[in-house]
């Protein structure tokens, strides 16, 4: 295929989906690394892969009603895209945040296809979500609300068919909330419906973690391989949900010291290194904003409505790892980041690198690991949590993470190779996006016209 006809197919695609900028950002963004691999493989484009591929499988979107706590009827919108199914079940989150639309349930569920494809475990990619905000709700509103919502979604579930997860917003409680009602509404306690489950009942160990230690995994072995290390490095991490938690804990675990994370609201600068058992209790256990950090803490600095990137023009920086949300570095953060002399970018969280910041820093020569390969470590333990529900069996945290290792190590390895074998060694964005494609390709020309 010619690279005019990957643009007619693109320009098409982008029409089909008016309105839905993140989609297009991703679809662009896998598109551009496409053409060597299509010009070589005539029957992707004889089967039309990425016609199919663009257009997902089934899309549900329900209406959320539920009652708050001064008994008013509230109502908020429901998503599911089920995308593609060629390599297992869908997989993918669910985001609860008020900003979300379909076309963010579809960028980040056209995401999850190559990242689940990524981790070579038998997974297809979806997503889910809603624009309902946990923000200043209380339990007994969250509980409700998750109930109302799995009541709609439970029709479309199954082991077999869709197994969600939580993304930004939702965590444990609202797993265990929407696991009950999947519960209590079929009568089956179907384990494998839900991933990141409580431990007590049929979560996995290291789930929670995944995420953030998996993105550090990728990142030490990406260092490793240009002759560098997380040892001694300087280390910026954006957010402070697990994801960011848990990849400063394993930075610091491999001796970088972390002197930067944020909220929505402002970034914390800590010139000794964040003190993660402070950071945990004011995040997790008091749901409190971030500036409470600097408040205890000594020697560290609010940054009011500023991103954590704008310490790298303060203080040289090695390593960042976004780790909040999509598009979090703008154009000019990447040249703070490049100003402070940083050497690695590892994308925790989903798409958080604008195109624009991506391309300086790939002609900076930045080792840069797209959140497709990345941050799959989450969703990879999910799949692990299945296998134990299969088996009705617990693994131990040692195991589990030893595994996580190995999946992290395998990825790295696929999208290293991948780039070499296409002539741009060192290219991950290149390397996870074909490495990712050919492997649901393949499965979908297996499959037939379906
Ligand atoms: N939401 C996570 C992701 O972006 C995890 C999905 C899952 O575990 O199914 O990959």
């Amino acid at each position: 295929m010619s690279n005019d006809q990957i643009d007619a197919i693109l320009e098409q695609v982008l029409a089909r989906n008016p309105g839905e900028d993140e989609f297009h950002q991703a679809v662009r963004e896998v598109f551009d690394s496409l053409p060597r691999v299509l010009a070589k493989r005539p029957e992707y484009t004889e089967a039309s892969i990425l016609q199919r591929l663009c257009e997902p499988e089934r899309q549900i979107i329900f209406r959320v009603p539920w009652v708050d706590d001064n008994g008013r009827v509230q109502i908020n919108r429901g998503f599911r895209v089920q995308f593609n199914s060629a390599l297992g079940p869908y997989k993918g989150g669910l985001r609860f945040h008020p900003t979300v639309m379909l076309g963010t349930v579809k960028f980040l569920g056209f995401e999850q296809i190559f990242k689940n494809a990524l981790t070579g475990m038998p997974i297809g990619g979806g997503k889910g979500g809603s624009d309902f905000d946990p923000k200043g709700k209380s339990d007994g509103e969250i509980m409700r609300f998750c109930q109302s919502f799995m009541t709609e979604l439970s029709q479309h579930l199954g082991e077999y068919t869709d197994v969600p997860a939580g993304d930004i917003g939702v965590g444990g409680r609202e797993i265990g909330y929407l696991f009950g009602q999947y519960k209590r509404m079929t009568n089956a306690y179907e384990s494998g419906v839900l991933t990141g489950k409580g431990l007590t009942w049929g979560g996995s160990l290291v789930r929670t973690e995944a995420t953030g230690y998996g993105t550090v995994f990728f990142a030490r072995r990406m260092l490793e391989l240009a002759g560098r290390s997380l040892d001694g490095a300087k280390v910026l991490v954006s957010g402070s949900g697990n994801v960011a938690i848990y990849a400063a804990e394993k930075v610091k675990e491999f001796g970088g010291l972390v002197v930067g994370a944020s909220d929505s609201a402002g970034s914390i600068y800590d010139p000794e290194g964040i003190d993660l058992d402070l950071l945990r209790d004011i995040k997790e256990r008091r749901r409190d904003r971030i500036s409470a950090y600097a408040d205890e803490r000594l020697g560290a600095q609010y940054r009011d409505g500023r991103r954590v990137w704008s310490v790298a023009d303060e203080t040289p920086i090695d390593v960042a790892l976004p780790c909040a949300t999509q598009n979090e570095i703008s154009e000019s953060d990447a040249k703070s980041l490049l100003n402070g002399g940083v050497t690695a970018v590892a994308e925790g969280a989903n798409m958080p690198t604008t195109p624009e910041a991506v391309r300086l820093f790939r002609d900076a020569g930045v080792l840069f690991a797209p959140g497709k390969a990345a941050n799959a470590g989450g969703v990879a333990t999910s799949a692990l949590e299945m296998q134990q529900n299969a088996s009705r069996d617990s693994w131990s945290f040692e195991y589990t993470e030893q595994r996580l290792s190995d999946i992290m190590d395998g990825i790295h390895e696929r999208c290293a190779e991948t780039a070499e074998e296409y002539g741009t060694p060192g290219d991950y964005v290149l390397g996870a996006n074909i490495a990712g494609f050919t492997r649901v390709a393949d499965a979908m020309l297996a499959l037939g016209v379906i």
